[in-house]
């Protein structure tokens, strides 16, 4: 290969450029990110980032000397298609980026309500710029309402609740926050821990419109015609991966890039971070996509060591246990495997109404994940299990200990 192009300029693209040049790759590099930021930080964005604890420039992700790296880097610059028989990719400035090899790693965009309207005070949280123009919002006591109870919508109460924000409140479509992801007990828990912290959970709610009056949101109208006043509104209901660009290339697109077990998508392409989607091989090749932080990472560094697969041999499957964290208020929240509200869950040890505890998740008799609350040894130590596919009373047997 002589020339490879990264497209997507955040902590996968990052990651997978670093790669290329450690493994070897000596040719034309050339680096795409739509944002006009170089890497950064994206967790303290809803943390730190908004209670004032950290500022802009605590947030550059460290990375080897960009001089080094000798890359041809295009900040600011969206792209728009992909050529794959021509082997381009077109930008929205007009130019285009020719390549032998390409990384897509061009993440996720945040979902918007259907009707959601332009108007000041509606906001959404995804990148540096959304999260300096959401705390210039916070300041004051404004009423905020928060749509939607996943990382974003938790993790931005306990943010507003840190900050002094008298009224918080969330609005939760499911009975209990997260229940899709981590089954009605646990979430139940996370319900508690908010409401104890003075947050409005409002779970069960659907949300019919928000409402405003010359150009400013006033509030929130559920489906029970219930209408809750609102001075800031944070629409948090999930993220779309971001395959606009791709569309009509011929690469395969689903839940995001469909890549195989190896991650590569088609021959010279490879995809890695929030976009890709690859058949994991510990979870009975189940596709999975992973939105988290730790995946970025290692994903970027072995996309990168998959498009310079030159050996004789199959190159290997992607089979990292993925980790995820989420601190909010004094629990720290961290997630092994593959966890899903319609897996067997059983309780390894504490707690629930203690708030420290390790929860296994399973099928088949087969540990496939953990959640803990607090209890980062035994999460550790939860996905080794995992990766060497104990039963689930094996592993509930040695967390226990
Ligand atoms: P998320 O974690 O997927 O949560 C979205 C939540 O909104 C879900 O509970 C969802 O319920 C609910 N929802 C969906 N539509 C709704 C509606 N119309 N009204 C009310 N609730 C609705 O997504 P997010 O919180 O927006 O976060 C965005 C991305 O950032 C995700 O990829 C997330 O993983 C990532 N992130 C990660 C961390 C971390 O790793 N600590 C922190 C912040 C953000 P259903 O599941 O039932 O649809």
């Amino acid at each position: 290969m002589e020339a490879i192009a990264v497209v997507g300029g955040s902590l996968a693209g990052l990651r997978a450029v670093e790669a290329l040049r450690a493994e070897g790759f000596a040719g034309r590099l050339t680096w795409i990110g739509a944002e006009p930021h170089l890497p950064y930080e994206r967790p303290p964005l809803s943390k730190g980032f908004l209670t004032g604890a950290r500022n802009a420039a605590d947030l550059a992700l460290k990375h080897a000397p960009f001089e080094s790296l000798n890359i041809e880097m295009h900040l600011g610059v969206r792209a728009v298609g992909l050529d794959l028989a021509d082997r381009t990719v077109a930008l929205d400035n007009g130019d285009w980026v020719g390549f032998d090899g390409l990384v897509v790693a061009t993440g996720a965009t945040p979902r918007r309500l259907p009707d959601q309207p332009p108007v000041d005070g509606v906001y959404v949280l995804r990148t540096l710029d959304d999260a300096a123009v959401l705390r210039t919002a916070l300041e004051g006591d404004p009423h905020v309402v928060i749509i939607g109870g996943g990382f974003i919508g938790a993790e931005v109460a306990a943010s507003c609740r840190a900050r002094g924000i008298t009224r918080v409140t969330v609005l939760e479509g499911a009975a209990v926050p997260m229940e899709r992801a981590i089954g009605p007990a646990i979430g139940a828990e996370l319900a508690a821990l908010h409401r104890d912290h003075g947050v409005d959970l409002r779970c069960g709610c659907g949300v019919q419109a928000i409402t405003h009056d010359r150009g400013r949101v006033t509030g929130v109208t559920l489906v029970d015609g219930t209408t809750v006043d609102a001075d800031v509104v944070l629409v948090a209901i999930g993220v779309v991966p971001e395959t606009g660009w791709l569309t009509d290339s011929g690469l395969p697109i689903g839940n995001g890039v469909e890549c195989d077990a190896t991650l590569l998508a088609a021959p010279g392409v490879v995809a890695c971070g929030d976009i890709a989607s690859w058949p994991h091989p510990i979870f009975d090749n189940e596709r999975m996509r992973l939105e988290h932080w730790t995946n970025a990472v290692e994903q970027g560094v072995a996309a990168a060591k998959r498009l310079l697969w030159n050996v004789a041999e199959p190159a290997p499957a992607f089979a990292t246990i993925p980790f995820v964290w989420s601190d909010q208020y004094d629990v720290k929240i961290q997630v092994v495997g593959r966890v899903s509200g319609d897996m067997e869950m059983q309780l390894a040890c504490g707690s629930l109404a203690e708030r420290n505890f390790v929860a296994l998740f399973g099928r088949s008799g087969r540990v496939f994940g953990a959640l803990g609350f607090s209890q980062a040894r035994r999460i550790v130590q939860a996905q080794g299990l995992i990766g060497a596919r104990t039963s689930m009373a094996e592993a509930v047997a040695t967390l226990a200990r």
